[in-house]
């Protein structure tokens, strides 16, 4: 409608939501629905976690909390920080949020605005372009492609900075790819940026401790050169089975701190108190949950790149991280978003079709491999059957 302000015209969506809701209208009509399309673990939040966000409820922590977070868990934060990527980060640059997306969100307000640019991921999650184009800056999409396994190219990133670009946005390992960028890769970056020294990079690690075949996390935060331009996303949600409570971290730079808190105060206040309470409870716990879960993955990675890799017409590079398989998919002749569709109505396998991810992403699809061996097989079973069909 005319009243809508022009900015509502260019904020995008996110389709695997819409994908769930009709896979799940579909189940509930009796359909045998197998869904490999929504990125979320299969797992539940482990029981120790949910203690914890049940007694802060019974401990009475009901009200308020500070803005960036109850300091316990920031200092938390720093904590684990420095036990996974071994860096001192002060806990008065982290901030709580409900979740990893309103990082995002925050960072394209606070830097984005007509007449700046914004580097993203493309395929890449499409909060990403949404975000930058909501803010008004022009979206300045950087290219990853199969033949690197989905890793960005230093080089095409570099080559796209302009005096306009304020931040560039990096997500390693990858939605919707499951794409981990090498060492090198990053080195090199970090080495070009150095001609760039009012480049801001938002770092999504959301997938950082899934990771594959012996692959080790490499943070931006862990280059001295850059780390007071890195904003750093992570959370709870992946690696605590956690989507649903609504949490998630970042680290901001000493001096944009301020005004990611000032957006805090207007936005939500603060991340709900039992929440914050179960997070701490999640750092400070036993992490062999986590272990297992990671190790689920990384079995049914191997089965699901096999099985994808014996569908006529795919080819399915293997991913180094998160739990994303992302097969070409043009040999079979059809468009991504005509498969997507033609799976789940036809043969009850919701998976995402990659343009959903951006341009880039045609002739591709997103399988989500955050279900169980047995269903994945059997997705993999129906696929064939209904190709050759
Ligand atoms: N970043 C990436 C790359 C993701 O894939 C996701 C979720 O799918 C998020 C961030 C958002 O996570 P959250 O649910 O914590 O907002």
């Amino acid at each position: 409608p005319a009243m809508l302000a022009d900015r509502m015209s260019v904020l995008g969506t996110e389709t695997a939501f819409e994908v769930l809701a009709r896979a799940n209208a579909l189940a509930a009509s009796g359909k045998d629905i197998i869904n490999l399309g929504i990125g979320q673990p299969d797992f539940k939040t482990p029981e120790h976690i949910v203690e914890a966000g049940i007694k802060a409820l019974r401990d009475g922590h009901h009200g308020y909390t500070p803005a960036a977070g109850i300091p316990q868990l920031r200092e938390a934060v720093a904590r684990d920080l420095n036990t996974r990527h071994g860096v001192t980060v002060d806990p008065d640059t982290v901030m709580i949020m409900p979740g990893g997306k309103p990082t995002m969100f925050f960072a394209c307000l606070i830097f984005g605005q007509p007449g700046t640019e914004i580097l993203y991921p493309n395929p890449g999650f499409p909060i990403y372009e949404s975000s930058v184009k909501f803010s008004g800056a022009k979206p300045v999409p950087y290219r990853l492609s199969e033949e690197t396994g989905f890793a960005f190219s230093a080089d095409e990133m570099l080559s796209k900075i302009t005096e306009q670009t304020r931040l560039i946005i990096l997500n390693s390992p990858a939605n919707p790819t499951g794409g981990a960028v090498p060492k090198e890769e990053i080195d090199k970056l970090v080495a070009g940026l150095q001609k760039w020294p009012n480049v801001y990079l938002l770092s999504d690690e959301i997938y950082s401790q899934m990771l594959y075949d012996g692959r080790e996390h490499v943070s931006l935060l862990t280059y001295p050169e850059i780390a007071e331009r890195v904003i750093l996303l992570d959370g709870w949600s992946k690696t605590y089975a956690m989507t649903g409570w609504r949490l998630g971290f970042s680290v901001w730079p000493k001096e944009i701190f301020g005004h990611a808190e000032k957006l805090a105060v207007n936005c939500h206040s603060c991340v709900n108190a039992p929440t914050q309470f179960a997070g701490l409870a999640a750092l400070d716990g036993p992490q062999d949950a986590v272990t297992d879960m990671v190790k689920a993955f990384d079995e049914r990675r191997r089965v699901i790149v096999g099985e994808l890799n014996q569908i006529p017409g795919f080819r399915c590079v293997e991913p180094g991280g998160a739990f994303y398989a992302f097969p070409n998919i043009e040999g079979t002749g059809m468009g991504a978003k005509a498969l997507q569709t033609k799976l789940l109505e036809d043969a009850g396998v919701a998976v995402i079709a990659g343009t959903s991810f951006g341009a880039y992403g045609e002739g591709y699809l997103r399988f989500s491999y955050a279900n169980s061996t047995e269903n994945i097989r059997e997705a993999i079973r129906r696929i064939k059957q209904m190709l050759a069909g």
